[in-house]
């Protein structure tokens, strides 16, 4: 099993009560699908499934290689280092995020 070496980039325990989307694509006027933040930084990036990949370009422009889903219900974080799923209970809050435009 893998296991994800980078537990020390980690910034972000308290997640935002609410965010207003991608900021990518808020700033572009482009649209999202699924909302993810960077634990190092507290970026907020779209999903592999949106058109324009915020949060991976995010994580490899930035070197901050943990992000989590925004999404609600959705608890589970991703290495884009070690392509690992995880859950890591340090990681508190629920956030809010608007509708996705794309559904
Ligand atoms: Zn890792
Ligand atoms: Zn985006
Ligand atoms: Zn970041």
């Amino acid at each position: 099993m893998t296991t994800c070496t980078h537990l020390d980039h980690i910034q972000i325990t308290d997640l935002p009560e609410a965010v207003e989307g991608c900021e990518e694509c808020l700033a572009a006027g482009s649209q999202w699908l699924h909302l993810r933040i960077c634990l190092e930084c507290g970026h907020v990036g779209c999903c592999d499934s949106s058109p324009n990949r915020h949060a991976s370009a995010h994580a490899r422009d930035s070197e901050h290689p943990i992000m989590r889903s925004l999404e609600p219900g959705e608890e589970w974080s991703w290495c884009f280092l070690d392509e690992v799923a995880m859950l890591i209970a340090e990681v508190k809050g629920n956030t809010r995020i608007p509708p996705s435009p794309l559904g």
